[in-house]
């Protein structure tokens, strides 16, 4: 019988390219929202990616019991100290638009020539398995912030982050392109392999 795993996350695209990258897994995969938990959601008040990644994974694990999956990301600029990091959601302020942070971080970067506008963005996965156990996996993907926002397609910070051998921004790329190299389906790869591997320990069980 296929596993279930539950994904921390309403977001359809993300729930989309995880469904997408474990197809051939024998794992169902249900969102949260799947199963009725739409209004769950924690604070996210972690000092990192990884704290963040957790706590959500945990907590609605403690409703389900079921295998969950959770994840955090966040841009790291180097040029300000690995700014916004941590905070990238509420960059510019609790309810802060991504126009908004956008603005803000362009307006950080707006005396560092090109050469010196190189970031990455970091995501870490969380999972927590049936008995309570747990892991983290991470992904990144790096790139340089361009001098204004360019395109239109994708959400955040993707007008102004241009991938390492790219003249495209992320959201001038399909979503295709941009999950061929993305941070995320970076760290989903890294979770595959985790997958895989507890399978095999299911199947000693
Ligand atoms: P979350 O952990 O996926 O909710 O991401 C936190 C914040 O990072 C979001 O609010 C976005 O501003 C930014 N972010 C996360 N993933 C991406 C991405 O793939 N492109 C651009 N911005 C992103």
């Amino acid at each position: 019988m296929k596993k279930r795993i539950i994904l921390s996350s309403g977001n359809a695209h993300k729930v989309k390219e995880i469904k997408g990258i474990l197809k051939d897994l024998p794992f169902e995969v249900v969102s949260k929202n799947d199963l009725g938990y739409e209004d769950f959601d924690v604070e996210e008040d972690g000092s990192t990616l990884e704290e963040n990644a957790l706590k959500k994974a945990e907590e609605l694990h403690k409703l389900t019991k079921g295998i969950v999956i959770a994840d955090d990301t966040g841009l790291y600029v180097d040029a300000i100290k690995g700014e916004p990091g941590v905070y990238s959601a509420r960059y510019a302020g609790e309810d802060a638009t991504y126009a908004d942070n956008n603005k803000k971080l362009l307006n950080k970067l707006r005396n560092v020539p090109m050469e010196k506008r190189t970031a990455y963005f970091k995501t870490v996965i969380a999972i927590v398995f049936e008995d309570g156990s747990k892991m983290t996996v991470e992904g990144i993907c790096k790139g340089h912030i361009a001098s204004q926002e360019r395109g239109n397609r994708g959400f955040g910070y993707d007008p102004l982050f241009v991938p390492e051998g790219n003249d495209k921004s992320f959201a001038e790329m399909s979503e295709e392109e941009k999950n061929k190299i993305s941070h995320r389906s970076n760290a989903l790869k890294h979770l595959r392999i985790k997958l895989e591997e507890a399978l095999e320990d299911f199947g000693n069980q």
